[in-house]
């Protein structure tokens, strides 16, 4: 069970809460909020939920299932909207956000930008600091590329997510973009996920390539119940037997997970497939499953990458790929807010 105490310099109240739940539970962990609140978590006591829920400092109380429990739909609850700048994730809006996987200059990430919001993105993506296999392997541009990235979004317009790696690099991109993005390979990096839990700034929380649905969850409830409720999920594949594709993309965990939880949920088809001629027939089965969005990954020469050019479209073939999304988004009652939504609906 998890109380939530409202901010409250009066330590005695914390004290009877948690020696009433003590009566019937244990104590397991209490964090306090950037906010102020506390959030206690009791193993047993759930007969007392009654009792805590009248309480005046309570704010909120939740029965666990698993390892999470404030992320959980309850009754016939919707999806949340997680707004990020004029971007709307979970509501009407059907947000595309398309980009390289890595930041590689300047000019190139600007024409990209400027070509994806021509066809109707809403958002840029790009890798400045990259989690590579190989040490060899290309490492991102760095500081230098969140300054471009920063400057493409804004002359563009577009919002910016790219990816964090460490809880000490949080404060910094989060100075060039709007949205931080937890990897696959970041998804248990569990002081990764408090420092973001104690910024407002709103996250792309990526599935892990070995993450079961309540284990992918259980972390996006580590920032959610630090006080950073902004969290969009992203399902980005999963390492299966089949070697014919990078990943197996889980779209059955997308409707999943949209029973199970309140956050707003995206696909990455391009990770999710490895392979860029799947990437159209996966958005499409996105839209239709119930998805909140897309981010896909674009390159002006997809065999120039100088990473994941196997699974990138052309500019060109997600011109034609948003096109082709349109009326498919629209059964599915959205839109997609991108300047291209009254051409490609009409
Ligand atoms: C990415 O989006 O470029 C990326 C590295 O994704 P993932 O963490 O899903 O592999
Ligand atoms: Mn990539």
């Amino acid at each position: 069970m998890i109380v939530v105490v409202t901010k409250t310099s009066d330590e005695a109240v914390v004290e009877a809460l948690t020696s009433l739940a003590g009566t019937q539970g244990v104590l397991e962990n209490v964090v306090k909020r950037g906010d102020g609140c506390r959030v206690l978590s009791f193993r047993g006591g759930d007969s007392l939920v009654e009792r805590f829920e009248t309480c005046p400092e309570v704010s909120r109380v939740v029965v666990m299932t698993g390892p999470w429990g404030m992320i959980g739909k309850s009754g016939n609850e919707g999806t949340r909207a997680v707004s990020v700048g004029q971007v709307s994730f979970g509501g009407g809006q059907f947000p595309v956000i398309a980009g390289p996987c890595s930041v590689e200059g300047l000019e190139q990430l600007q024409s990209i930008a400027q070509s994806a919001k021509e066809s109707g993105a809403v958002g840029l993506r790009g890798g400045a600091f990259k989690p590579r296999t190989s040490p060899y392997a290309f490492q991102g541009l760095g500081s230098t590329g969140l300054d471009y990235l920063a400057t493409a979004g804004k002359n563009s317009g577009l919002m910016v997510v790219t990816e964090v790696m460490s809880p000490e690099e949080v404060p910094l991109v989060a100075q060039s973009a709007d949205m931080l993005q937890v990897g696959s390979r970041n998804v248990q990096n569990f002081r990764l996920l408090e420092a973001i839990g104690r910024t407002q700034t709103p996250v792309l929380l990526k599935r892990g390539l070995m993450s079961t649905v309540d284990e992918f969850l259980g972390a996006a409830e580590y920032i959610f119940m630090r006080g950073n409720e902004n969290i969009v999920l992203c399902e980005r594949g999963i390492r299966s037997f089949e070697p014919r594709m990078r990943n197996t993309l889980d779209l059955a965990a997308v409707a999943l997970l949209k029973q199970l939880t309140h956050l707003p949920v995206i696909v990455d088809p391009s990770h999710g497939t490895g392979l860029s001629e799947l990437v159209g027939p996966m958005s499409k089965a996105a839209v239709a499953v119930g998805a909140d969005g897309l981010m896909i990954e674009i390159h002006p020469r997809p065999e120039l990458a100088l990473s994941d050019g196997r699974q990138s479209l052309s500019l060109e073939e997600f011109g034609q790929l948003m096109k082709e999304l349109a009326p498919i988004v629209q059964i599915m009652g959205r839109s997609l807010p991108g300047p291209m939504t009254s051409v490609a609906q009409a």
